[in-house]
């Protein structure tokens, strides 16, 4: 049988953003349906140790974490439902959804919530290691690394504000980049030029990721010079892919307004799309902060504004 459902409230994506948006709107009595893909809980369940989400003096795991907010989504009235939305449309109302099983999901209002991807090198060795010495988040990963001799892969911002970040904890860093200028901006070069904890590999792809099985860490990494192909081993004990990230926005082009980057525009200070009543938030329009507490404030101010449209287009249908 073919799922047919509607709500108040819809919403694409269920990590911090979409997850917190479902508890406000669910609190709110608006009965949210959320849709979600195969692998709930977004790129926190790729994620282990968390140390900097307000409310664990603990460390706990990006999994359990994620399990608990969805846990607390149902609690309050979710209806998550598991499926890949293939088609939307936009231009009638309620905005309307077409999933992959052929379920059919329609919603007064739209949240997107469908995040953002880390770039990755692509290797089998790095994904072998992510979590246990390979990340994509210096931010998230950096404290663990106090003393310890860690490398950074890429030439754009994001690798260098890493490399600065991880001079905090970490004894050395190695900035490693496949050419012999970064595409950072000139400020944040300088900064890491003077830093005397930072060296610069430059002309250099890494090639694959070495470390030991029992305890799983890392131990280094292999270079190749881009000019003539020497090998060569670099001994680090984590690695940080900084190559850039992807939004998980391909659904929606040509129906939102996006960046040239992809990432869904939305008026400053607000989740507000291009089109009344979709929102959008979390590291799907977010290519700054990119952090689950900072996903899931955007979150919560989608439900928000969601309400506050829904309330003032019930009130505007009423008076038609
Ligand atoms: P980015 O600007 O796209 O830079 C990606 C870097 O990774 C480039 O240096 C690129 O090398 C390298 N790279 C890509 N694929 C690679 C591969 N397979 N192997 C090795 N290296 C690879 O990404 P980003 O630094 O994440 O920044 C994304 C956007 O967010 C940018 O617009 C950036 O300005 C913005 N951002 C802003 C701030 C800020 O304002 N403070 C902070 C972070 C990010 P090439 O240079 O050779 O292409």
């Amino acid at each position: 049988m073919v799922t047919s459902k509607y709500s108040k409230v819809l919403i694409l994506g269920s990590g911090p953003a979409g997850l917190t948006a479902a508890i406000y709107a669910a609190r709110a009595n608006l009965k949210p349906i959320l849709v979600h893909g195969m692998q709930p809980g977004g790129q926190m369940t790729i994620t282990t140790d968390v140390e900097n989400y307000p409310g664990f003096a603990e460390v706990v795991q990006g999994p359990w974490l994620m399990e608990q907010m969805q846990k607390q989504a149902i609690s309050v009235g979710t209806d998550m439902i598991t499926d890949i939305i293939t088609e939307v449309d936009f231009s009638r109302r309620p905005f309307h959804c077409v999933g992959d099983s052929g379920g059919h999901y329609s919603g007064e209002s739209l949240i997107i919530s469908t995040g953002a991807e880390a770039r990755w090198l692509g290797l089998d060795s790095e994904k072998q290691f992510q979590g246990f010495g390979v990340s994509a988040c210096a931010t998230c990963d950096g404290f663990f690394f106090r003393e310890k001799n860690v490398a950074v892969v890429g030439g754009g911002n994001t690798a260098v504000e890493e490399a600065l970040f991880l001079t905090n904890f970490a004894s050395k860093v190695w900035l490693i980049h496949r050419r012999d200028e970064l595409r950072a901006e000139k400020i944040l070069q300088e900064r890491m030029f003077a830093n005397d904890r930072v060296e610069i590999i430059w002309d250099h792809r890494v090639e694959e990721v070495l470390g030991s099985d029992n305890p799983r860490v890392v131990t280094g990494v292999q270079l190749r010079n881009v000019h003539d192909d020497t090998k060569s081993e670099l001994p680090i004990d984590g690695l940080f892919v900084a190559i850039g990230h992807t939004p998980n926005t391909a659904l929606f082009e040509g129906h939102l307004d996006m960046d040239q980057e992809g990432y869904i525009g939305t008026v400053p200070g607000s989740t507000e799309t291009n089109i009344l009543g979709v929102f959008a938030a979390g590291d799907v329009q977010d290519k700054v902060y990119r952090q689950a507490v900072t996903a899931a404030g955007s979150g919560c101010m989608a439900a928000l504004e969601a309400e506050k449209y829904l309330t003032s287009y019930a009130t505007a249908q009423a008076a038609e």
